[in-house]
């Protein structure tokens, strides 16, 4: 292996720490990618720091690292799992990887929540996250968790998502809430983590991002607040009365998105929810 020292795992995560920042790359992939060929835990790496690396797993260590150095590809790709909300889920190119701020709004929708029994739908489900998490929280309760999500590729590692985490949902293939207004069904939460960047902010995101995300998942028109408008309108065809909504919103929207519910429920409540930096991350209605 070029320069290292020693075939430890020390040696071989200071090596490619080294290594990824001269790439401008983050060191902490190291650990994440050793960690799960090694499948070891942290406290694992902690113990046996100094203790050698089979020759095979190294060579193929080295080559992930000089990969991802290379091409920039997410270390969630070449491990394909992301943690999220306590959990560990499957993820692939045809899913956004989750993301840290969707935790607050898996968090809101469980504060907010105290009813028992209850339909629910995650909309644009992607890897089944939000679903997932939902359904696990609720297990104890009469729950009925629904998810929808255009890409019949997202709805496939949702699915393994859910099989893994032994999650009770019904996939629906379709646009938003159109699949539920096919059926007739109607529900009484609607959470949903939509797309909702702009094209012209496309240029701001990292390359990592943009080649990798699907672009369904991260873009929509009308300045990110397409996604919002078409949701909300056919929430009216879905949501039961005394509905509740959550969405997770660019922290720029609260204004446009909670304008666009006012006028589609202009008797419901809508709170805008900051998050721990004090941005504005997501928005509650209650109808
Ligand atoms: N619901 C998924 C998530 O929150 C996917 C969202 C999306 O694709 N915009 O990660």
């Amino acid at each position: 292996m070029n320069n290292m020292q020693t075939n430890t795992v020390h040696g071989a995560l200071k090596w490619a720490s080294s290594f990824l920042q001269k790439h401008n790359c983050e060191s902490k992939v190291a650990e994440i990618l050793l960690l799960h060929i090694l499948d070891w835990s942290k406290t694992d790496m902690l113990i046996y720091l100094q203790e050698p690396i089979a020759s095979e797993k190294l060579a193929y260590f080295q080559q992930k690292i000089e990969q991802h150095a290379e091409t920039k590809i997410p270390v969630q790709h070449l491990t394909g799992v992301e943690d999220f909300y306590g959990r560990t889920f499957h993820v692939n190119q045809h899913v956004l990887i989750p993301r840290p701020e969707t935790e607050e709004l898996v968090q809101c929708v469980t504060e907010a929540v105290d009813k028992s029994d209850f339909t629910c739908v995650d909309i644009g489900t992607g890897s089944g996250i939000i679903a997932v998490c939902l359904a696990k929280e609720w297990e104890s309760r009469q729950v009925e968790m629904l998810a929808t999500d255009l890409s019949d590729d997202a709805l496939r590692v949702a699915e393994k998502n859910a099989e893994k985490h032994q999650a009770k949902i019904n996939f629906y293939q379709g646009n938003f809430l159109a699949p539920l207004i096919n059926e007739g069904k109607k529900v009484d939460i609607i959470v949903s983590n939509p797309p909702y960047i702009s094209y012209e902010e496309a240029d701001s995101l990292s390359e990592t991002v943009k080649h990798y995300d699907p672009e369904m998942a991260l873009f929509a028109e009308n300045n990110g607040l397409a996604a919002y408008y078409e949701i909300i309108h056919q929430a009216d065809q879905v949501l039961n009365r005394h509905g509740m909504l959550f969405f997770e919103i660019g922290h720029t929207q609260a204004e446009a998105v909670s304008k666009l519910i006012k006028q589609q429920f202009p008797e419901s409540k809508v709170t805008a929810l900051q998050d721990i930096n004090g941005q504005d991350r997501i928005v509650r209605v209650i109808l």
